[in-house]
């Protein structure tokens, strides 16, 4: 075990630093899945996952697997071979969304951003809903690989007005950003447990609203992924709900433990205050960014995510190098992942548990790093800046 001393703070956009109490579930001794204290936990699990995507009316589902296999669960309940689906395009992982639909047989037509930093504006895609019928909008709320924020809100209300069914990737926003889902006529929302959901990495969840149900219902082929069937998996979860054993695949019960526990902490804190706190922290670190003269991947606040940041590296600066001291200041980072800019910018995850300190020890630990190598800049205007964000004296400045 690594002592306290030795510690590095985990702030990359997944897997983040977890609640003490969610890991001590872990090591639970592991119960029998239909044990009846573990079909309580999964069911008020099931029950609270309504409240934190402000589902009331939807239908959770929570498979073993990673956030990929929720993006393909959401998606092949649904398509069909032939299917068209637009996808709104910001990034590394709405190109994987339209991969997966490509495995299902459908069609897909991208709607492309203007620019990486960039998402597609309102107009163009109410363009491109006219130029053809489409069963599917896919979403990307944040694109972890350009921390770009869509406005998922105005987006799905397109989407209902073309008749197409809303599918948001929210893997890097349910529990960090404002996704209401009932109130923003959502159909579809996923995410993974080891985002902004706060457990461990392993729990692929998904919640399907009343208008995707009915589309599952009326399909008329199988779903293309055996595992991923609804067919196999809705008996299951309506069980649990109902507090009854059921089985299709093994549940991984020790991570539900975790996820029932940090599901509580979440609904403790309240939805709008966790999302207030999440965007004040973002502010906070962006604030230090621009004080520190490095630029943002996103091209404007309105665009930007409040789940991560992904800075530029200052020119002449050796990213790897800088990566590097950071992580020996105790801070762990994570590199670029956008194939068109890969080497040029890091990330910084700031979800889940994460604090004001967690923020002071990450725009310390940037600032010792750039010192390190060779950066010229004023010693603590980023902590300053940070500072003057979290006590209510500045907002949300601009991102040059
Ligand atoms: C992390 C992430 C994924 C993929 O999740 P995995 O658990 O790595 O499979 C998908 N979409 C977004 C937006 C993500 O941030």
């Amino acid at each position: 075990m690594q002592t306290q001393k030795a510690r590095k703070l985990l702030m990359i956009p997944g897997p983040i630093e977890f609640e003490p109490a969610v890991l001590a579930a872990l090591a639970e001794p592991t119960p029998s899945h239909v044990a009846p204290d573990f079909i309580e936990v999964f069911g008020r699990a099931l029950d609270n996952l309504r409240t934190v995507f402000q589902a009331p009316d939807g239908q959770p589902f929570v498979m073993a697997g990673s956030g990929t296999l929720a993006m393909e669960a959401a998606v092949a309940n649904l398509l069909e071979p032939g299917d068209r689906v637009l996808q709104i395009n910001t990034g590394y992982f709405s190109d994987r969304m339209a991969a997966i639909c490509e495995r299902s047989g459908a069609l897909v037509t991208h709607v492309p951003a203007p620019a990486v930093g960039d998402a597609p504006g309102l107009a163009e895609v109410e363009r491109a809903l006219q130029q053809d019928r489409f069963k599917l909008m896919t979403i990307t709320h944040v694109d972890t690989s350009t921390a770009v924020l869509t406005d998922v809100a105005a987006l799905a209300k397109l989407a209902r007005s073309a008749g197409a069914l809303s599918v948001v990737d929210g893997v890097c926003s349910v529990a960090g950003e404002a996704l209401p889902m009932a109130d923003w006529d959502v159909d579809v929302a996923l995410t993974a447990s080891q985002k902004a959901l706060g457990a461990p990495p392993g729990l692929a969840l998904v919640m399907a609203r009343p208008r995707a149900l009915e589309a599952f219902r009326r399909r008329t082929r199988p779903v293309a992924s055996y595992y991923a069937d609804w067919s196999n998996w809705l008996p299951v979860m309506q069980a649990y709900q109902a507090r009854k054993p059921a089985y299709f695949g093994t549940p991984a019960v020790n991570l539900v433990l975790a996820l029932d526990v940090s599901l509580a902490q979440i609904i403790a804190e309240g939805m709008e205050a966790r999302v207030a706190r999440h965007a004040r922290l973002s502010e906070a670190i962006k604030a230090a960014l621009t004080a520190l003269g490095l630029s943002q991947v996103p091209l404007r606040p309105a665009v930007a995510a409040h789940t991560l940041s992904a800075p530029y590296f200052p020119a002449g600066v050796d990213g790897a190098a800088l990566l590097g001291k950071i992580n020996a200041a105790g801070v762990i980072l994570a590199g670029g992942l956008h194939p068109a800019l890969r080497t040029r910018y890091f990330r910084i995850g700031h979800m889940g548990a994460v604090n004001a300190a967690d923020v002071l020890a990450t725009v310390g630990a940037i600032e010792q790093g750039l010192h390190g190598v060779g950066y010229r800049f004023d010693a603590g205007s980023g902590l300053a800046a940070s500072q003057r964000v979290m006590q209510g004296q500045a907002g949300h400045p601009p991102f040059a």
